[in-house]
């Protein structure tokens, strides 16, 4: 389906024309109900394609569950994992090379079908802000594809921070993946406020969906107890990083005494 043209106005959506210097790009629709969601979440010949963004400093057990868990329950065709090359928001500090974490994504993903990994933002110098790379998807690598933008709650919740991030929800479903604690009332009130006052709850499906047609999912994962920091602080103490990640990265690691003081 063709949704409709929003337009940005101070903070909010408006659903009329196109937005002013680029217009937006429709967002097909993937149907109100996700009981089913290997079925009723399919638009008929659009390639279905997952965004995984992160710092992945260094990727884990925990990112590649959850990626499996989401690529099946949205029948996503591929989900490509996508080093941030320059984070906006984080220091630097025990950021190793991006050439370092490209090298353990790809080790960490081997084998599985249904991921790949993305050296988008690489390409480009400067910070590498998530608009710039979500366009780049749209316009030039998988313009007919119906985009789905995985991350995780902690980060969802600070995207009012993040550059041009109305933009982003003309552009790319939202996958965010459920932590314990949290309250779908705030994130309802989050929504309104921050990208659109017109947005609607269907509770059973865990779905946000704004007058565009972009959906916000929000979906459970299995949550492994795992933190890049957690993984970095141990290497860093000499302790065992074993049954965390993939034995693969865990040899690189090892071989390259990345994060070993
Ligand atoms: P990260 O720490 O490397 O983690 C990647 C994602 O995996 C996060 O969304 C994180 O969720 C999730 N995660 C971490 N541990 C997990 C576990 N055990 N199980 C399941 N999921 C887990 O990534 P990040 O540095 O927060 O960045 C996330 C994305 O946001 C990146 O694409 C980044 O470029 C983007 N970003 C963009 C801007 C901007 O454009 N201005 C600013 C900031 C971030 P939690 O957040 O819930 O930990």
């Amino acid at each position: 389906m063709k949704g409709p043209k929003i337009k940005v106005q101070g903070s909010r959506f408006k659903v009329q024309g196109s937005k002013a210097g680029t217009a937006p790009i429709p967002i097909s629709e993937v149907g109100p109900k996700l009981s089913s969601p290997n079925s009723e979440l399919r638009t008929p010949n659009s390639k279905r394609l997952g965004l995984f963004g992160g710092t992945f400093n260094p990727i884990h057990l925990g990112h590649l569950r959850a990626g499996i868990e989401i690529q099946e329950r949205f029948s996503l065709d591929q989900v490509l994992f996508i080093p941030t090359a320059v984070p906006p928001h984080k220091k630097s500090d025990n950021l190793l090379s991006f050439a370092h974490r490209l090298k353990m994504v790809r080790l960490a993903i081997a084998g599985y079908p249904f991921f790949k990994a993305s050296d988008i933002e690489k390409k480009r110098t400067g910070k590498s802000y998530t608009i710039e790379t979500v366009r780049l998807f749209k316009e030039k690598v998988q313009s007919t594809a119906d985009l789905f933008f995985i991350v995780g709650m902690d980060a969802f919740l600070e995207i009012n921070t993040w550059k041009d991030y109305k933009d982003l929800f003309a552009l790319s479903h939202f996958v965010v993946m459920d932590r314990p604690g949290y309250h779908r009332r705030h994130l309802k009130e989050f929504l309104r406020r921050e990208v659109s006052p017109e947005i609607d709850f269907y509770p059973q499906e865990g779905r946000f969906l704004l007058p565009n047609g972009c959906s916000i999912y929000i979906s459970p994962i299995t949550l492994l107890n795992i933190s890049s920091t957690r993984i970095r602080a141990l290497l860093n103490n000499h302790q065992s990083i074993r049954y965390l990640l993939p034995e693969g990265v865990e040899n690189y690691l090892y071989k390259k005494g990345l994060y070993a003081s």
